[in-house]
């Protein structure tokens, strides 16, 4: 028998004991070291999503152990600590052939529907992992999932010490696309949009200007950046007001990055994004490459566990969301902690 967490309804997550389920010949098993909570899952729990399927275990943030594989797998894998891809596409299709697997038509997400890592132990199809070091600390490897969403995010937009940047919304993501722009390019400018205190002081501490209403930063470009204006915006927030907001701080000419995922969506500025010549692009997850960076960068020690707020237990899954709900103000990332490994 192992644990998993099954989301019964919107607010009501329960830990059951279950049959191990058969291992297909292609598929490894895994034992879950940790999984993150991100703000999908939470929408999830919360009954916002539309594509939300009740009876699911949730979770595409994970890490854990091999422990056991199937008959075409081999055994090399076995031991081994692996990050897991969730996104499992087709192989086969146009935006595929061509390296954008998360293009694809016939997508599907881990933990979205399908069994995710907010278990003790879960099967996944051997193609969706990768392996990570040993010495790796579980605290880096844990946030694999969501930097590969900032790498994609940076790869789609040109950047250099001269540009001046907004964020709006400081969470995981924004603080990882400002951690590897920091990493890189130093000098940049980048003025992040945050209401919540448990993350200013992150992002100060990376050299970012943190700001709580857009007004403000309206009057610190008006004060500093008139000439040059804002050159790039990555809106992480998914509120299509924020969103509006970019569209007119933003330079003429400049690029908006949709990071954030919208609930709702009402009011296109048409007449501003043809007017002011705006590029616009949505950000839905990561290729596979880019999924591998993530993996290999983490490998060779990129840091960022200070998002960390909080740890629990499966045992405990329902607190968890529980503090989300609740207290979202106080926490950052919150994860789920493998129970047999030290917290
Ligand atoms: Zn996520
Ligand atoms: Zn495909």
């Amino acid at each position: 028998m192992i644990k998993q967490s099954i989301l019964l309804k919107p607010m009501d997550i329960e830990v059951q004991q279950v049959e191990e389920n058969i291992l297909g010949e292609n598929e490894v098993e895994i034992k879950i070291e940790a999984c993150g909570i991100c703000r999908g899952d939470l929408d999830m729990f919360l009954g916002e999503r539309k594509s939300f399927m009740e009876q699911t275990t949730m979770g595409h943030e994970f890490i854990g152990k091999v422990t056991n594989t199937g008959e075409k797998c081999g055994n090399f894998l076995l031991g081994k600590r692996v990050a897991v891809n969730p996104l499992i596409s087709c192989g086969k299709c146009y935006s595929c052939s061509n390296g954008n697997e998360n293009y694809c038509e016939e997508l599907r997400v881990i933990g979205f529907g399908r069994p995710g890592g907010m278990a003790e132990y879960t099967n996944q199809d051997i193609n969706q992992v990768i392996p990570i070091k040993n010495e790796v600390k579980w605290q880096k490897a844990v946030l694999i999932e969501p930097l590969a969403v900032a790498i994609n995010a940076l790869e789609n937009v040109s950047i250099d010490n001269k540009k001046n940047i907004v964020i709006l919304g400081g969470g995981t993501i924004g603080y990882l696309i400002c951690k590897l722009i920091k990493n890189t390019w130093p000098d940049t400018n980048l003025i992040v949009l945050t209401r919540r205190d448990t993350w200013r002081k992150l992002f100060e501490n990376i050299n970012c200007y943190v700001f709580k209403g857009i007004d403000e930063i309206n009057n610190y470009i008006n004060m500093n950046l008139k000439e040059a204006g804002i050159d790039i915006v990555f809106e992480c927030t998914g509120s299509e007001e924020i969103a509006s907001e970019a569209i007119k701080l933003i330079r003429r000419g400049g690029t908006i990055l949709l990071v954030g995922i919208p609930k709702k969506n009402k009011l296109l500025k048409m007449k501003k994004i043809q007017d002011r010549s705006l590029n616009i692009k949505g950000i839905s997850m990561y290729n596979r490459n880019q999924f591998a960076k993530a993996v290999s960068m983490v490998n060779d020690g990129f840091n960022a566990e200070e998002v960390i707020s909080d740890i629990f237990s499966l045992d405990r899954i329902g607190e968890a969301f529980y503090m989300l709900v609740n207290k979202k103000e106080e926490s950052r990332k919150v994860v789920i902690r493998g129970e047999e490994y030290d917290i």
